[in-house]
């Protein structure tokens, strides 16, 4: 097999060749047909995030072992299985649930694989999909794409799953008021579409980038609000019609969180889930004077997957604009994407 391997923190991707992988028990082996490069693979490469307050928090110490094959967001066809994986298609292209959990800690036992106390995520604590093969542990991963092409549903495994995730936790308002949704890049245009496909009201989107918020309003969101004009909250407040009740920040900066703090209002929900990194700003008497509740939300369960891809299937979910580029092309592709230089999202095939 063919992989490109991550195998000091800060240090390029080599490419490598291994021996194929072999199968037992309910093992699946896929051969890739898509691997999406996710913003947080630049943080993996690099080895930690920004806590704010000069601090940095190392994936090395939460249990990161290198070399790895990083990717997690793999489409693949199955092309061999273990003697008790059951019956599977393998005419079928699958998109693979990476979030994997290790089956025994209490957040497995509630079905929340993706806070698992000790991870299996493909690509990040295990080899992903930045390979032409890749191995998982069971075939209740796979959800199968229908008619759309791989390199379109691979990044639903991530950036859609996500999103889906953190519109869920505001699920109860979005009928009655407006979402106000931070950042209108890949993530803000697919909340725009899932917040419709969920039946909720028209988001209202906030975003520094004029090209942006323009970008924002042709896919549907009521407003796009100018986040560092000096009435940003006020403006955002207008256009929902009132305090806000739900704000997801895609962004997750000092300034963003600061904005969503004071735009929300007596009961309202923050919904974290940017990772731009700094740290939070905000009066803690507030907190209990308007019964906030301020959480966080990484990517999602199996659960809310599977929700996800039948709302794929039945043609709701507009998927983003993708850019292909070749396996051994993985380190050019970060060092764009690091530059902002990738338009849509960038998707490996090998
Ligand atoms: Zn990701
Ligand atoms: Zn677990």
């Amino acid at each position: 097999m063919r992989c490109q391997n991550l195998t000091e923190f800060g240090k390029p991707l080599t490419g490598e060749t291994r021996p194929d992988m072999t199968v037992s028990g309910t093992e699946v082996l896929l051969k890739v047909t898509a691997s999406g490069v996710c913003h947080s693979d630049l943080h993996i490469r690099e080895g930690c995030y920004n806590l704010g307050h000069g601090q940095t928090l190392s994936f090395g110490d939460r249990g990161m072992k290198l070399p790895l094959v990083m990717g997690h967001e793999p489409a693949g066809r199955v092309i061999d299985a273990g003697p008790d994986a059951g019956d599977i298609d393998t005419s079928k292209d699958y998109v693979v649930y990476p979030w994997q959990g290790c089956g025994e800690c209490h957040q497995c036992k509630l079905e929340r694989e993706n806070y698992c106390s000790a991870p299996r995520y493909l690509g990040m604590f295990v080899d992903g999909g930045y390979a032409d093969l890749l191995k998982i542990p069971h075939p209740k991963y796979l959800f199968d794409i229908g008619d759309i092409a791989p390199e379109l549903a691979a990044p639903l495994a991530c950036s859609g799953l996500t999103t889906f995730s953190a519109l869920k936790k505001v699920e109860d308002t979005i009928k009655i008021a407006p979402v106000v949704i931070i950042g209108a890049g890949g993530l803000g245009l697919m909340a725009i579409g899932l917040v419709k496909a969920m039946g909720g009201l028209p988001p209202v989107v906030v975003d520094i980038d004029p090209a942006k918020r323009e970008a924002a309003v042709a896919a549907g969101a009521s407003h796009a609000v100018d986040g560092a004009a000096e009435d940003a909250v006020a403006q955002v407040q207008a256009a929902v019609g009132g305090p806000a009740l739900a704000v997801v920040d895609l962004v997750g900066a000092e300034p963003t969180a600061s904005l969503a703090f004071d735009a929300v209002g007596k009961g309202g929900k923050i919904v974290i889930v940017g990772l731009f990194g700094g740290a939070a700003p905000w009066a803690l008497p507030l907190i209990p004077v308007k019964a906030l509740t301020i959480m966080g939300s990484y990517v999602g369960t199996l659960q809310e997957f599977s929700e996800l891809m039948d709302l794929v299937a039945q043609g709701k979910v507009p998927v983003l604009p993708t850019q292909t580029h070749d396996l051994e092309q993985a380190e050019n592709v970060l060092n764009q994407l690091e530059k902002g230089e990738i338009v849509g999202r960038a998707v490996l095939t090998p």
